[in-house]
């Protein structure tokens, strides 16, 4: 028996490949079978994919390992073709996300769900939650919740069902009103943001003030290890971390008692990692892009779709002893990589790792100039307590390799500005980016 309790997603896969415990092959199996129907079902019922996919059939993969001879889905695709990939009339639709409008063509990349996908985002979160906290807990949700069917209702909607109670929040604003809810409200665990979930528990600190957290699930935005590190240090309490976006219905996995990645949801998905250059498929260990094909999905089904996230999946068994596949954390994203010419080059994960290591950091924002003849890296920053703060900052910025050989070479200026923290966080500012003005 594993002293490692098992990844709670192993029951539910277990309930759909239909029994209580499943091995690798018969997951796989269930893979395959799952996956020649989506073929065939967006075949049938797709204009895009009949287009995409002309000349193919679901019984044209004998192995999962065909699959790799099918053409990939970007989101540029989803901005071009939008409703063209439904599978279903609009009126079976019962929510539509649109994201941002960036991209080749400026226009919005919409996601369209059925109320049976929206069930199966229930059921993730409700599997995914069960790690953390059981029936009776306070959960305080720092995520947006406001629309129906936006991620922080459809959390509190998946734990009320489970017996645990939601406290809805949303992104925090200001530290000492959401400090204040966790001491009312008690709530013992946290969901939200790792940036924002990090300067609550510095600003806790910096005051002295002791809270109930015993348990942390951090969502949409990469996690940088520091983060983990401190949020353990400050409330000593146990760190989850959280794989998902909006085109895979928000869940694609969370981490076990192990901590040592995320088990995949690969019972309603099928995960490759792909050379991000040339789409060639890697093996386990090896870094490469996320790419996802929905096993599930009716209304708006992806298939091979290129995520942009680079990350690897871990070698070998869990401790817990599931058979799930694990991801790394998010090593960055494809497209937030700052080039430093002949030096290499930087991702907000890299600033992330480097400048929350400052201690009492509570938040800060990065902008750089390519249109002078040195790039310029413009850094703001918060601190709770700020004596000598650019100095930190400045040698903070010196552990990243690129940003250091650039620097000494001339071929990069820094700007930083160090403030004290007030209290207020800035809107919005869960899925960060660093600002690039070209
Ligand atoms: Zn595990």
């Amino acid at each position: 028996m594993s002293a490692i309790a098992r990844t709670r997603l192993d029951a539910w896969a277990a309930e759909k490949i239909g029994g209580t415990a499943f091995s690798r092959e018969q997951l796989e199996r269930y893979q395959l079978a799952k996956l020649r129907a989506t073929v065939d079902w967006a075949l049938d019922n797709s204009p895009f994919y009949r287009d995409l996919l002309a000349g193919r059939a679901g019984t044209s993969l004998d192995s999962l390992a065909d699959l790799s001879l099918f053409p990939f889905t970007t989101a540029d695709d989803l901005r071009r073709h939008g409703p063209r990939f439904l599978c279903v009339s609009q009126s079976d639709i019962s929510r539509v996300v649109t994201l941002d409008s960036s991209g080749t063509t400026g226009a919005a990349k919409r996601l369209y769900f059925t109320p049976a996908d929206r069930e199966a985002t229930l059921a993730f979160f409700s599997y995914g939650m069960a790690n953390l906290v059981e029936k009776g807990d306070k959960v305080l949700i720092l995520l947006p919740g406001e629309r129906p069917g936006g991620v922080g209702d459809l959390l509190a909607t998946a734990l009320q069902r489970g017996g645990i109670r939601p406290v809805p929040h949303g992104f925090v604003r200001s530290l000492s009103a959401t400090l204040a809810v966790i001491a009312r409200e008690q709530t013992g665990c946290l969901v939200g943001a790792p940036a924002q979930v990090l300067a609550l528990a510095r600003w806790a600190e910096s005051d002295g003030l002791a809270l109930p957290v015993k348990s942390v699930l951090l969502s949409t935005d990469h996690v940088p290890r520091i983060v983990v590190s401190e949020l353990k240090r400050i409330w000593g309490c146990d760190v989850f971390e959280h794989y998902g976006m909006t085109e895979l219905g928000l869940g694609g996995g969370t981490d076990c008692a192990a901590h040592a990645g995320c088990h995949l949801h690969e019972a309603d998905f099928l995960f490759e990692i792909v050379d991000p250059a040339t789409g060639v498929p890697m093996p386990a260990g090896e870094e490469g892009e996320v790419v996802v094909t929905t096993l599930v999905r009716r209304g708006m089904p992806l298939i091979r779709y290129r995520t942009g996230d680079i990350s690897r999946i871990i070698p070998g068994p869990c401790l817990c002893g599931s058979p799930l596949r694990r991801l790394a954390p998010v090593a960055r994203r494809k497209d937030g990589f700052v080039a430093l010419g002949g030096h290499g080059g930087f991702t907000l994960a890299d600033l992330d790792e480097a400048l929350f290591a400052i201690p009492g950091l509570t938040g800060f924002t990065a902008a750089v100039d390519n249109r002078r003849r040195a790039t310029r890296l413009t850094i703001t920053a918060s601190l709770a307590a700020a004596p000598g703060g650019e100095r930190k900052l400045s040698a903070a910025l010196e552990t990243v390799p690129a940003i250091r050989h650039a620097r000494q070479a001339g071929d990069l200026a820094v700007a930083l500005t160090v403030g004290r923290c007030r209290g207020e966080l800035e809107p919005g500012a869960a899925k960060r980016a660093i600002v690039e003005l070209n």
